[in-house]
């Protein structure tokens, strides 16, 4: 697969709809398109009509996955619905979700974003007991776990399975009659819920795709909170008290966020456009322009200019579709690298000094080709902005942003990746100069950048830990 983008990848965007009055599985379809950013490589819808659950998912953008044809059947009041990039799994048709499966209690379909740290623990619990699993996901573990535990309805059986489950874990839950909305309570992944104007409710990963239905948003689910969307009215529950260090994934008002989000009560797009101007403040550069590495670098890059005083401008045109491609390039079109996904106005750019802003720098494999670009298109000096400190530890909550080994900055001075992507200053924003931007001191996670992870970690797991050759293993 060709991966055009050096920032981390997010996992999974998720949503949960209770309709009364409207085409359910329509609203699912368009709520993950506002969500598609956040996961491209499987999408799930799965309705309920009280009696059926129905499911229908695979692999591919959302546009792929779904038509009219296969939509037409998922007729009902609640459904949830997933766009997934693969974290625990790999990117194969069983780790697709939502999960389904027929329990002593009814159906049951799960979606999730995050990833358990314990997972493997509980895996390996689940099938000493003889339970069956069908995929390499935590998710299914999450779903099975669910599924067998004790408890008279569903919110018993939430409130006796959560405190087993350690790590991050957004959840949308499809029973018969009722969805529910849960999120863990150290607080790391989003999930927001609002008010649809029909009647009803949704709740999703962020706000933004909430509006794109209509909604009202009402707030963000709260740390180790559940929400019941069945009736007119919410049920709310605390089923776990919220952790005593909130760990938000800081990563989401840095990059995966879309910026008309809010994620913990603040703006996405002022958030970015804070880093920007606390990076200016940081390392005055004498430049001409100052242009962003599009899309997610623009409200940092219009901070930047402000504060330094430096006409910003556009500096790459990027090809918003091409994305992630299991399309083999020929030798010559593989050549082109990045190219294949910016060009660059060279009239902004020739003669003069530039500012390149970016949100990071993961395995250091985008950030050369881009200046190089640049440099091509006759910029006299580059000098690269990046809008957080330098990524030097793995995600295990459900980010990718590769392996120690992988992680450019676990084994490079900022000297040396300024040499190897060759630029002619590179500055990483400070940890305080980056949560001073936020307008927090605590209630983050930033072990990425710090190595000081919020609960235990397994060092050894891995993005397909749970995926074994069986042919080996002469069973
Ligand atoms: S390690 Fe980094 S990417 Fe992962 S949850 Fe923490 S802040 Fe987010």
């Amino acid at each position: 697969m060709i991966d055009f983008n050096d920032s981390p990848h997010d996992e999974c965007g998720v949503i949960a709809i209770y309709a009364p009055n409207e085409d359910v599985s329509s609203m699912a379809f368009y709520g993950l398109f506002a969500l598609q950013h956040r996961g491209q490589e499987a999408a799930g819808i799965a309705v309920s009509d009280g009696q059926v659950v129905r499911l229908h998912k695979g692999l591919g953008l959302i546009s792929q996955v779904f038509n009219p044809q296969n939509l037409a059947p998922l007729q009902g009041r609640h459904a949830i619905g997933h766009t997934r990039y693969s974290t625990t799994g790999s990117s194969s048709a069983q780790n697709s979700q939502p999960f389904m499966i027929e329990t002593q209690y009814g159906p049951l379909a799960v979606a999730h974003n995050g990833n358990l740290v314990n997972a493997s623990e509980l895996r390996a619990d689940l099938l000493r007991k003889g339970v069956g699993l069908s995929s390499s996901s935590d998710s299914e573990v999450i779903t099975m776990m669910l599924a067998g535990a004790e408890g008279t309805n569903w919110s018993e059986r939430l409130r006796n399975t959560m405190p087993r489950w350690q790590g991050a874990y957004s959840l949308v839950i499809l029973s018969r009659w009722c969805v529910f909305a849960v999120r863990d309570p150290w607080g790391f992944r989003p999930l927001s819920v609002g008010m649809l104007p029909s009647g009803g409710h949704a709740a999703a990963s962020e706000a933004g795709a909430l509006r794109t239905l209509g909604c009202e948003v009402i707030r963000e689910v709260k740390p180790g909170e559940v929400i019941a969307l069945c009736g007119e009215a919410l049920r709310v529950w605390q089923a776990l008290p919220p952790a005593p260090r909130l760990a938000r994934c800081v990563f989401e008002h840095i990059y995966f966020s879309r910026p008309d989000s809010f994620w913990d009560g603040l703006s996405v797009h002022q958030v970015r456009q804070n880093l920007g101007e606390q990076l200016a403040r940081e390392m005055p550069t004498t430049a001409d322009v100052v242009i962003p590495v599009p899309d997610s670098s623009i409200p940092a890059a219009i901070g930047y200019a402000r504060a330094a005083g430096i006409p910003y401008n556009d500096g790459f045109i990027k090809n918003r579709y091409i994305g992630r491609t299991f399309i083999e390039p020929t030798d010559s079109l593989r050549k082109q690298g990045v190219a294949l996904k910016f060009n660059v106005i060279a009239e902004n750019v020739r003669d003069k000094r530039v500012v390149v802003i970016d949100d990071s720098i993961v395995r250091g494999n985008t950030a050369g080709p881009l200046l190089r670009l640049l440099r091509n298109a006759g910029a006299k000096e580059t000098h690269l902005r990046i809008t957080c400190p330098p990524i030097a530890h793995p995600c295990f909550m459900g980010v990718d942003m590769g392996t120690y080994d992988e992680l450019i900055a676990h084994h490079k001075s900022v000297e040396q990746i300024r040499q190897h992507i060759g630029c002619d200053s590179l500055y990483y924003l400070s940890l305080s100069g980056m949560m001073s931007a936020i307008g927090r001191s605590e209630g983050y996670c930033q072990a990425c950048f710090t190595g000081e992870y919020p609960l235990e970690v397994n060092f050894q797991s891995t993005k397909t830990g749970f995926e074994k050759d069986w042919s080996r293993t002469g069973d």
